[in-house]
């Protein structure tokens, strides 16, 4: 795929570990302009910053701006690669899950 592809964001993993690096600050949500991520996230006891619990896209509004992946101060989302998506219902891709490990959201 060219390398300035946009497909649907995608969160950015730890390699070592597979967490994920979202700190769950919001700054994602409030730049939409579509408002189409949903970011919840918790501060654990003993750990210095938050951890995302929710992470959700609805790509059905998503216009692929980039606000969200240029905004974020600990590059924790990207683009993904995802270029074949389908579906015969459109409601599959309101709610597509982030925070579940794998290479490319799907619905
Ligand atoms: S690319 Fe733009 S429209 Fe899509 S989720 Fe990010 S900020 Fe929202
Ligand atoms: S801006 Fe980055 S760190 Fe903040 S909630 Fe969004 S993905 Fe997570």
């Amino acid at each position: 795929m060219p390398e300035r592809f946009r497909g649907p964001v995608m969160l950015v993993r730890d390699p070592a570990t597979g967490q994920a690096l979202c700190i769950a600050c919001k700054s994602c949500e409030k730049a939409c302009p579509s408002d189409c991520l949903v970011v919840e996230g918790v501060k654990r006891e003993g750990d210095k910053k938050k951890s995302v619990t929710e992470f959700k896209l609805d790509f059905t509004r998503c216009s692929l701006c980039g606000s969200c992946v240029e905004v974020c101060p600990v590059d924790a989302l990207k683009f993904s690669k995802a270029y074949n998506l389908a579906s015969t219902s459109r409601t599959a891709f309101c709610h597509i899950d982030l925070l579940e490990p794998r290479e490319e959201p799907r619905p």
